[in-house]
């Protein structure tokens, strides 16, 4: 019987188990290397568009400062006061409201030898006006784009200067401009420089404008940074270099609002979760239906087949009829069963029958004389056991052929049949020329009537035999006997009786019969249970 250990359901169980990790271990690989590779410079590009977003309003802020810068550096009356400082001038124009409508954190005026002759400062948040150390970038005349500016007063035109520094309290944002006649000509009077502190605050309202988070901070110019901050596979930061001419490094970070990776992240998850549960589903699906179609009828196949071994190859009712492979399998086994049976049928029929005579064989005798002889000894009926021999047989052979004996075989054979008339009644080929008649619920009398006909209807076929010393014709000789078995009785009296009878009739002249009953049974232990041999 084939184990069930390893069934063809477990191997496939198995099969699909590993199918399903190998598809989660191809969908895990093309995430790492093809989807989240390009997430990645999607945002990336996402990131550098939001950098420049925040550039661009950190560069209008820058121009705005510009703008109002120029404006006041080509006004005349500062012009004239740069010249020639009036206090009238400055009580009026340079004043802390001044500083409060164009948000200016310091105004700054220098004339034409670069000495400062005016400063004005905000107010921090307790109203107190800041301190000028505070706000001055500490290297401001060292820088030297401002250097450039004194000393090339004496020149006609110079180039304004815009730009984020540091200074003691923070970064500002400032704007230094040659003061000029209205029609920006020269000469150059003096410089004007405006300073807007980048506070928290007014950060947060550029912010507000870009729409993006980003702070501003100043790094060592030789400080490495990396563009990009990458957490957990999504960018999180941009950070760019920003650097003035002659200027410290400053770095401006933009925050990015990871949305994109968020969603794709969240996205692949469900998109993972999904297929896991639909490929678990289907291969739940696959299963059964692989049970149903495939398990069930060959389980159902292998147990019919075992029943049929077990029932000695009786043909029982077929597993139920399906149109398919395993339906045909099974049809064709039943049809193989169908055609054993019969093949036994033949082999058991011819394993009973002698092949010359048609007539039962020694074998056939066998088995039924031991049946016979048990019902005999149930029932306390007689049994009758007939030996028959052809006489002088061989001279018939050595006279008419091999061939022709073989068909006096065949006739006696029929003669001896014809002789007997119950159902019960047994005629076999004991070998040789030697036939053997069993009667069951016969007496002697009755064995000696069957023995007289024999005799006499072997007589009545006429066949002539040339050289048999005791007749013209072919004759046969009979022994018989005839008895009750009793307590532990055995069948081996009824053939040495019976032997001994044909015996008999031989030396009687042959073509006759003789019996007699059996003797009384031996004491026990002198009874040979085994039926004499051939
Ligand atoms: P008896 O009257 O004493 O029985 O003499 P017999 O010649 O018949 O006895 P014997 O046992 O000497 O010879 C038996 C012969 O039967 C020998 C054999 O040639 C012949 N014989 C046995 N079987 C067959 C067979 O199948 N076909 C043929 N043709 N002859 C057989
Ligand atoms: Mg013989
Ligand atoms: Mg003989």
């Amino acid at each position: 019987m084939p184990t069930r250990q390893f069934s063809i359901g477990h191997k496939f169980l198995l099969l699909c188990l590993l199918f399903l990790v190998l598809l989660q271990l191809l969908l895990m690989g093309d995430v790492r290397l093809f989807l989240r590779p390009l997430v990645l410079s999607m945002e990336k590009q996402f990131a550098d568009s939001q950098q420049h977003r925040v550039t661009l309003v950190l560069q209008r802020d820058l121009h705005d400062l510009r703008r109002i810068s120029q404006d006041w550096s080509s006004w005349d009356s500062l012009y004239e006061y740069v010249g020639a400082p009036n206090p009238a001038f400055a009580s009026e124009n340079l004043i802390p409201e001044t500083m409060e409508g164009l948000e200016l954190d310091l105004f700054l005026l220098y004339d034409k030898e670069g000495r400062q002759i005016s400063s004005l400062t905000s107010r921090n948040a307790a109203g107190q006006p800041r301190l000028l150390t505070q706000l001055i970038p500490p290297d401001l005349q060292q820088l030297p784009l401002f250097r450039a500016l004194f000393a090339s007063l004496a020149g006609e035109k110079l180039d304004s200067f815009e730009g984020i520094v540091p200074t003691p309290a923070g970064l500002m944002a400032i704007s230094l401009q040659p003061v000029l006649h209205s029609d920006k000509q020269g000469p150059v009077n003096g410089a004007l420089l405006m300073g807007r502190l980048l506070t928290p605050d007014y950060l947060e309202r550029l912010a507000q404008i870009a729409g993006v988070l980003f702070s501003l901070s100043q790094v060592s110019d030789r400080q490495d940074f990396s563009r990009y901050r990458i957490e957990d596979h999504r960018v999180t930061h941009v950070s760019e270099p920003w650097q003035e001419p002659g200027m410290p490094t400053l770095l401006l970070t933009v925050q990015v609002s990871s949305e994109l990776g968020l969603l794709v992240g969240e996205t692949l998850e469900y998109a993972w979760f999904f297929t896991a549960v639909a490929l678990g589903g289907l291969t739940l699906v696959f299963i059964y239906l692989i049970h149903r179609l495939v398990l069930k009828p060959l389980r159902q196949l292998e147990q019919y087949v075992g029943l049929v071994w077990r029932n000695d190859l009786q043909v029982i009712p077929a597993p139920p009829q399906r149109n398919d492979e395993i339906g045909r399998l099974s049809n064709s086994f039943v049809g193989l069963l169908d055609e054993l049976t019969i093949k036994q049928q033949i082999l058991a029929r011819y394993s009973y029958e002698d092949s010359l005579t048609g007539i039962a064989n020694r074998r056939r005798f066998e088995e039924s004389f031991t049946q016979s002889f048990l019902r005999a000894k149930q029932a306390g009926s007689s049994l009758a056991l007939l030996m028959i021999d052809v006489d002088y047989f061989k001279p018939f052979n050595d006279h008419y052929g091999h061939p022709e004996g073989d068909k006096v075989l065949q006739q006696v054979a029929m003669a001896i049949a014809r002789s007997v008339n119950k159902v019960s009644d047994l005629v076999a080929r004991y070998g040789g020329e030697e036939f053997v008649v069993l009667l069951e619920n016969s007496d002697l009398a009755v064995a000696r009537q069957v023995a007289e006909r024999i005799c006499h209807n072997v007589a009545q076929l006429n066949i002539p035999h040339a050289s048999s010393r005791c007749a013209n014709r072919v004759t046969i000789s009979c022994g018989y006997t005839a008895g009750i078995p009793q307590g532990k009785d055995n069948g081996r009296r009824w053939h040495m009786v019976a032997d001994e009878s044909l015996y008999q009739a031989k030396g009687a002249g042959r073509n006759c019969a003789r019996g007699k009953p059996l003797p009384p049974l031996p004491p026990p232990g002198e009874i040979d249970d085994s039926l004499p041999k051939a």
